[in-house]
């Protein structure tokens, strides 16, 4: 519809000009008014009718009713074809910015189409069916082949794959799963079959939460916004009460009525707001797009304009800095039977979120060690936890834990690991120990990388926060190039808390951590940057910004992102402003003829918003090259498999009971 009115509102003006230069005497009259009146309906009774809207639903003046005004005035002293080229371009740029605007903001949407439309479910009889995605449920257990899009949030039962997760973390790199690994909807599984439990509703999925996120997030309105679009409210006033006072000075100083009327129409278009109102939702909506094609989901605008303010980032150690999964390096069963041992300490950590507890549990499946029942377990933050099994009392932890527990640590047999530079954690029951193992983490490989990045564009501090032992943060710390002073150890979350607000003094800071053990810190920094964050609810909630992948240049490319936000921002502002006061200038003091008046206003809108849509193509990551090798990966997938790669998944399907709902869909 708006398509169709505004062609006709250029057809109009067509015909009025073709009027004004081909045609003489009465024709030409009749044919300028006949444009005109077309360039005047189709083009002016859209913006009427927003500008009503916009007066009765948020009591505001807009630029609609600028732009009226002023081509009603033109109509008045009898410059209809101006009228008619003013609202002929203010219609093009309404257009226009809808579109762009638009583009920006259904960007992410696209991620839902990317959901495949049926998926193969497993039956009670062990058969495979098809059956349209939207009828999965919570529990229902479907079989993924290679090549195959996951067709909700799951977990993986059976099977191991690579799956390309570039849909939501915006990473090209194909990350293995195993049983126990979660995979996400509209990811690929490029290799194997696996049986994979859905564990989330398609509302719940993590796609759904991003578009939800990024859709909220657009809606927030950033402070710029926010002053932008107060400022053009009190200014759109302004300039209506200036261009009457500017019609009795013209007046006043000899003009005749209909000259002046003139002159004031054309200071009101050249005074309008529209560049100054578009210049920073343009560049944000953009900004966040980018964003959240690249897995960097931002909750709003504000966060984006803090961002770029931060020059201070602490960041937790372990699941952040350090990748999480992390290695068991050596075993002392004090007992002198390891088996027993390490199966003890599996079946308490059984019970914890920690990183540390992954580990443990799976060096004991990597063992084929059976574990036992714990309960009335109670997870101590930064410490470790405690439950009770047959025996009696049990707790697993650091140091802290075992000072807490009065269990004393001077022995011999545990020396080795106290003089090394590794996590330990010790087993015990109640002041009795029973041994300990140390666990080696691994440094991210972008780690020390995008501390780098960060340093070069203008981060004065960096900070590490760990619950870990001082020997580990040290290693860690000097690994990555950290000064002494910028590292912390042993701390609890409410240190990290504290520290947080101490190390700001008065500047931004940024906290970015896992969101194991460290939401509290997330809430207290003015951003909160959570890693890894899909498919952790707890991160996504406590965090400002969420990097859905794990990869730490994303923070930097973030960081990097929220700065050119800013500066296109301003440079939109100053072009924004520039012009106005060009425009003005011209209006009031030299004669600006009011189609000029007009193209330089529209111009400046629509440089404004091309300006902000530059943000849109921003390389945070590399989606796009990935989409490519994704598609060619799937096919070469599909070949494979049609070419009897998975005999077993064939025999499967071959006995798939088709369900008549799966046809009628
Ligand atoms: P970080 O700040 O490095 O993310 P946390 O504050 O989460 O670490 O934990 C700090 C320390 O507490 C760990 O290094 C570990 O020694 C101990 N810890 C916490 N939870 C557990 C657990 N479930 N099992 C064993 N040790 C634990
Ligand atoms: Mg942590």
């Amino acid at each position: 519809m708006p398509v169709v009115l505004t062609s006709a509102t250029v057809m109009g003006l067509l015909i009025a000009l073709a009027g004004t230069w081909l045609l003489s005497g009465e024709a030409r009259v009749n044919t300028i008014g006949i444009g005109a009146a077309l360039a005047y309906l189709a083009g002016g009774v859209p913006a009427g009718w927003r500008a009503l809207k916009a007066l009765r639903n948020e009591h505001i003046l807009d630029i609609d009713l600028l732009m009226i005004v002023a081509a009603i005035a033109a109509a008045a002293v009898g410059a209809v074809v101006e009228g008619a080229v003013l609202l002929t371009l203010f219609s093009l740029s309404t257009a226009m910015e809808e579109r762009a605007m638009g583009r920006a903001r259904r960007a992410i949407e696209a991620l839902m189409e990317l959901r495949p439309e049926t998926a193969f479910r497993k039956t009670v009889e062990d058969a495979v069916e098809e059956v349209p995605a939207a009828q999965l449920d919570v529990g229902d257990i479907v079989v993924l082949r290679p090549g195959a899009r996951v067709p909700a949030d799951g977990t993986i039962l059976r099977g191991r794959g690579a799956l390309d997760e570039s849909t939501i973390t915006g990473e090209s790199m194909p990350v293995g799963k195993e049983p126990g690994g979660k995979v996400f909807e509209a990811t690929v599984n490029l290799n194997g079959v696996l049986e994979v439990q859905i564990t989330k509703s398609l509302e719940q999925s993590t796609v759904a939460r991003m578009i939800a996120l990024v859709t909220e997030a657009q809606a927030a309105k950033a402070p710029s916004e926010r002053f932008s679009a107060w400022f053009g409210q009190r200014y759109t006033i302004a300039v209506l009460v200036g261009s009457v006072v500017a019609l009795g000075a013209f007046y006043g100083l000899g003009r005749d009525w209909e000259t002046a009327l003139y002159r004031a129409a054309t200071l009101l278009v050249a005074a309008s707001p529209c560049a100054i109102v578009i210049s920073v939702p343009a560049a944000i909506l953009s900004a966040l797009s980018a964003a959240a094609r690249g897995g960097v989901l931002f909750k709003g605008g504000a966060a984006l304009e803090t961002l770029a303010a931060v020059d201070i980032f602490a960041f937790d150690k372990t699941g952040t800095l350090t990748t999480g999964r992390a290695e068991v390096t050596g075993v002392v069963a004090l007992g002198n039977n390891e088996t027993a041992f390490l199966s003890t300490l599996a079946s308490v950590e059984a019970h914890s979120e920690h990183h540390i507890a992954e580990t443990l549990r799976r060096e004991a499946a990597r063992r084929g060690l059976v574990l036992h029942d714990v309960h009335d377990v109670k997870a101590i933050p930064s410490a470790g936890i405690i439950g009770r099994n047959a025996d009696g009392p049990v707790w697993a932890g650091n140091r802290r834990m075992a000072d807490m527990m009065g269990a004393s640590l001077d022995q011999d047999a545990l020396r080795v690991f106290q003089d090394g530079a590794e996590t330990v954690v010790y087993l015990g029951s109640e002041t009795r120990i029973l041994g300990a193992v140390s666990v080696a983490d691994k440094l991210r490989e972008t780690s020390a990388g995008a501390l780098a990045a960060l340093r070069a564009s203008g981060v004065k501090t960096i900070a590490m926060m760990t619950g870990d032992r001082w020997a580990v943060a040290l290693r860690i710390g000097r690994a990555l190039g950290l000064k002494p002073d910028e590292i912390h150890a042993e701390m609890l979350p409410q240190d990290k808390v504290r520290l947080v607000g101490e190390i700001a003094e008065g500047r931004k800071v940024a906290f970015v951590g896992d969101g194991v053990n460290d939401a509290g810190a997330l809430a207290r920094a003015d951003v909160g940057i959570a890693m890894g964050a899909a498919g952790s609810e707890v991160a996504l909630q406590a965090a400002d910004v969420a990097l859905l992948s794990e990869d730490m240049e994303r923070l930097a490319a973030a960081h990097r992102l929220s700065k050119r936000t800013t500066s296109i921002i301003h440079q939109n502002l100053i072009l924004a402003l520039g012009a106005m006061l060009l425009l003005v200038t011209g209006a009031a003091f030299l004669e600006l003829p009011l189609p000029l008046a007009v193209l330089g206003h529209e111009g400046g809108t629509v440089l404004v918003v091309l300006n902000g849509l530059r943000l849109l193509n921003d390389p945070i990551c590399n989606t796009r090259r990935s989409m490519a090798d994704r598609e060619s990966i799937e096919r070469g997938h599909d070949d494979k498999a049609l070419a009897g790669a998975s005999t077993q998944l064939r025999n499967a399907v071959a006995t798939t009971t088709r369900t008549p709902q799966s046809r009628s869909d």
